[in-house]
């Protein structure tokens, strides 16, 4: 039987609702159980492919070629269960979803609206394509009192009636802010919070309560006196030093615990039963690192450090695996296109130009991998950071002057154009110039052969075939790497057809490596991507020279 839990967020937003989920799912997985992540989002994209990641961080992929929320990432970060398209859905898809409907005529003679239209389409998505898991946890985004998020809320409320109490749990995450002319914490945010739900008709079960110190057992009685909650289910979410710290301290604080004797699967007294063996471990490496390295990280969106999210993720856990704390400089590459600038990259051990569009910083970026390639200073380009790489190589190393992408316009020596045709299973995708922009790239899992012998075949452990994720709509040209391998850069991985370029590298450099997919997306702390683990390696090996 599958327990639905789902939670809301109120007070403030950024409160840490996706994380606090994703250790939830990570702590019934350590007693069990298994468990499945959703997220229903209330704004009206369709997806957030098309936004800017100033707007909404960074868009996270899934095998299955969905582009979404970056929670989603945690949510497999943090459980190792891969996310599927099935697993985050939009207002914008639940709408453009019925109103499709009611254009074929499946409502015929009936008026559509939110209740019932709607909100049934919302039930069915939360409802569908599961594997009998035992907890599904579905996150609702947004806060309490969003006029957008009132349809998700109407249907869970819905669901609670349908399925009954026992196969449903409300957890709501709130604020308890400390007040310094006060010296007090104070509940009343909190209590409102939990008002503000009500009214929508839906009793939290649970609260979970962000604080930056100890709630003292007199505001959690009074917490759960004003909320109508047990006062052991008035669980405090204190500040960690580490991210992976949260499923520790969630525990420590007895949130599962009550989770499952909300559910009557744990007896009052039973023995603690849960292995948190691998999170002790992930914490011990971070908290006792044996020496550091730094990475300059090369990109755009670097005051928004959420477009990063898997990326800067991923880099940590290549240092857990390397027993190293990762020290991330985050540099927006426009400063490269002032000559001087590169003296940011002097004394960095390794140097990382990340996933990106469009022209504004391309040529710092160029520069970054320049810097890297001559210096001898491993590089570890993804997907655009590939891209630029192979221009630079292509004009500083086999003397194509007017090397550029199309991505820019029009382009005398088109080293990186516009994909036009690839295969996904047996199906020929085609694209051209004027298609839709919203979910039209190179999205998803794609195999890919590893060149026998090359440094990539050696970090994947000399495993030829390997699948990444991608999210790309231009890509490195084919008809130029006779020539560009001629002068030194190795066309290391291929898709399986022989005809897209998926990984370049270097062979005469002590690390440089491009490839075209994103693998920070399926990194994890207890299970650090080979190739950040490889690359935060030769930034180890770097520092010892520098
Ligand atoms: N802008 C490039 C493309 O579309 C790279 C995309 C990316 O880095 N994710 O191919």
């Amino acid at each position: 039987m599958t327990r639905f839990i789902f939670i809301t967020g109120g007070v403030v937003s950024s409160l840490g609702k996706g994380l606090s989920s994703a250790a939830l799912g990570a702590l019934l997985q350590a007693r069990g159980y298994e468990v499945r992540l959703r997220k229903l989002d209330p704004y009206l994209n369709v997806d957030p492919g098309t936004m800017s990641p100033y707007q909404h961080g960074e868009v996270y992929v899934t095998d299955d070629g969905a582009e979404t929320d970056l929670d989603l990432g945690h949510y497999e970060r943090y459980t190792g269960v891969p996310a599927r398209r099935s697993d985050n859905v939009t207002t914008g898809r639940i709408y453009s979803n019925v109103i499709a409907k009611e254009r074929r005529g499946d409502y015929l003679g009936g008026t559509v609206q939110v209740i019932p239209h709607v909100t049934d389409a919302i039930k069915d998505f939360v409802l569908s394509d599961l594997d009998n898991e035992d907890f599904v946890l579905c996150e609702i985004g947004g806060t309490v009192g969003d006029i957008e998020g009132l349809p998700f809320l109407e249907a869970i409320r819905q669901l609670r009636n349908e399925l009954g109490a026992e196969r449903t749990l409300f957890i709501h995450l709130t604020l308890v802010p400390y007040i310094p002319s006060a010296g007090e914490l104070k509940t009343k945010p909190t209590q409102h919070s939990a008002k503000e739900l009500l009214n929508i008709g839906i009793q939290a079960d649970m609260l979970l309560c962000r604080c930056d110190r100890e709630i003292p057992p007199d505001a959690r009685k009074k917490i759960a006196l004003f909320c109508n909650v047990r006062d052991s289910r008035v669980i405090p979410a204190l500040d960690v030093d580490t991210i992976y710290q949260v499923p520790i301290s969630y525990h420590e604080q007895g949130f599962d615990t009550e989770v499952l004797r909300y559910f009557g699967m744990m007896e009052e007294d039973t023995e603690d039963d849960i292995d948190l063996g691998r999170w002790n471990e992930v914490v011990h490496r971070i908290r006792a690192p044996e020496g550091e390295v730094n990475i300059a990280v090369v990109g755009k969106y670097t005051n928004l450090l959420d477009a990063y999210k898997s990326l800067g993720e991923a880099l940590h856990h290549g240092g857990i695996a390397n027993n190293v704390r990762v020290n991330l400089n985050w540099l927006e590459s426009e400063i490269f296109e002032r000559e001087d600038a590169i003296n940011y990259l002097e004394g960095c051990h390794g140097i990382l130009v990340p996933g990106g569009f469009g022209h504004r910083g391309a040529e710092g970026k160029i520069k970054a991998a320049r810097f890297a390639r001559e210096r001898q200073v491993p590089y570890f380009g993804i997907c655009f950071g590939m891209q630029m790489a192979v221009i630079e190589a292509a004009r500083n190393l086999a003397g194509i002057e007017g090397a550029g992408s199309t991505e820019f316009g029009p382009c005398d020596e088109p080293i990186v154009g516009l994909l036009t045709e690839w295969t996904r299973g047996n199906v020929v995708e085609r694209r051209s110039a004027n298609d839709d922009f919203g979910g039209t790239m190179r999205l998803g899992a794609y195999p890919c052969s590893l060149t026998p012998g090359s440094r990539v075949a050696a970090i994947y452990g000399d495993k030829l075939d390997i699948g990444e994720r991608h999210r790309h709509r231009y890509e490195v040209n084919i008809n130029f790497k006779d020539r560009l391998e001629q002068h030194g850069v190795r066309f290391s991985g291929m898709s399986p057809d022989g005809e897209l370029p998926e990984i370049v590298e270097i062979p005469d450099h002590p690390w440089f490596v491009g490839v075209q997919f994103h693998p920070e997306l399926k990194s994890k702390p207890f299970e650090p991507h080979p190739l950040f683990r490889s690359f935060i390696k030769a930034a180890m090996e770097q520092s010892r020279l520098v």
